[in-house]
């Protein structure tokens, strides 16, 4: 299959296959958009069964980075890279600089950070070769680890569909489900049960739920049953494609809200669920906490109040997508992404037709 006519090219404005003989290299960097700004999105390295699973992992994040981006109200587009190769044992200080200098030749128009695979050692490597990465732990900028801000984002997304769903303001005695308890999920959990919920949770690794119930008094559920708990609010944090045909139907909840990618198994998932009658709030909008956290060290000058204020924004934004929702009668990750066209598609419209990275004042 080409690349013009794959079923995940989307417009992507430029594809860049980058190999490199004598460090083994293999890499596809896809920018799907920089009419808001400099494509952004982290670096994947993932062993994929052939070239086109590669390509069209690459093609697919980069769109979703677009609207994530756009959603989170950042100046910044979408983008993504893959490096086709075992993290385990296909890593080295070679193959990251070579990373980097392709990074670099394309000037910034593609700006990379860590994704699954990748480690901030990793990307401390290509920051030799480029100044266009984030995610970095050293520098004057540098960001740190954005999972308590994805947490934080969550929490203030949560807060947005319990007044749209249950006319409630604040969490206070609601009872909320956790799955996974990982970097986010943990934050999650200190959010809620500081606010006042009830929490219910389930992780494969046992010692961390053990630690939740003596923390936050959560109630220990199973990893097959905690998106079927009897609860107020479902907060999928560890895996994608929770959200399918058999899933759905069997939910108590009427309302999912969590940070994990990729949630629903595939984009119709999303009428299944609002035929359900359950508020979904759209992963990529929830979670944009931590690329709003990254997007202050690509500005150069990290300021925690600009990122604080954006991440609260995300109730506000959560709110205007469930209200359109419901008067288009759409499903939330439907209009989300309408919604996301909609601004890259204005922003496009400022653009030089001949120079398309160059806005005009
Ligand atoms: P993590 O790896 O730190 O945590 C994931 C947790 O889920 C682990 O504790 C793991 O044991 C648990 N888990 C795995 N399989 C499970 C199962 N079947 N049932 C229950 N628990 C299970 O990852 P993270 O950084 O906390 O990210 C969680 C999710 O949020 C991922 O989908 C990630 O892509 C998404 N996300 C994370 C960030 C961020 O800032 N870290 C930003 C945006 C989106």
């Amino acid at each position: 299959m080409g690349v013009y006519n794959h079923e995940a090219f989307a417009d992507h404005e430029q594809v860049v296959f980058c190999h490199d003989e004598k460090t083994g290299l293999k890499a596809i960097i896809a920018v799907h958009s920089t009419a808001l700004g400099p494509a952004a999105g982290g670096c994947r390295m993932w062993a994929y069964s052939d070239d086109d699973s590669a390509l069209c992992d690459a093609l697919r994040l980069s769109k979703g980075m677009s609207y994530k981006n756009a959603m989170a109200g950042l100046s910044l587009g979408g983008g993504k890279a893959v490096i086709i190769g075992d993290a385990k044992s296909d890593k080295s200080e070679d193959l990251f600089r070579s990373y980097g200098r392709f990074v670099d030749s394309l000037g910034g128009k593609y700006i990379t950070a860590e994704d699954v695979g990748i480690s901030v050692s990793d990307m401390e490597v290509v920051s030799q070769e480029t100044p266009h990465v984030a995610g970095l732990n050293s520098g004057l900028a540098a960001s740190g680890d954005p999972s308590p801000f994805t947490a934080r984002g969550t929490f203030n997304g949560i807060r947005a569909a319990v007044k749209h769903r249950l006319g409630k303001e604040g969490v206070q005695g609601l009872k909320v489900a956790v799955q996974g308890l990982g970097h986010v999920g943990w934050h999650l959990c200190k959010e809620l049960h500081s606010a006042g919920a009830n929490l219910v949770v389930a992780d494969i690794n046992d010692e961390v739920v053990q630690h939740a119930v003596k923390e936050f008094g959560a109630t220990a559920v199973s990893c097959e049953s905690v998106l079927f708990s009897d609860v107020d609010v479902v907060a999928p944090c560890a895996l994608g494609a929770v959200l399918n045909e058999k899933s759905i139907p069997k939910l108590k909840t009427s309302i999912i809200a969590g940070a994990a990618n990729n949630q629903l198994s595939q984009a119709s998932d999303g009428a299944l669920l609002r035929a359900h009658n359950i508020l979904y709030a759209p992963d990529y909008v929830i979670n944009a906490g931590g690329i709003i956290n990254v997007a202050a060290e690509i500005e150069g000058n990290y300021d925690r109040t600009w990122v604080n204020t954006k991440v609260a924004a995300i109730y506000d934004v959560l709110i205007d997508i469930f209200e359109r929702a419901d008067k288009e009668q759409g499903s939330t990750s439907g209009i989300a992404d309408l919604m996301a066209q909609e601004k890259i598609n204005a922003a496009e419209k400022t653009v030089v037709p001949s120079k398309k990275n160059q806005i005009v004042a």
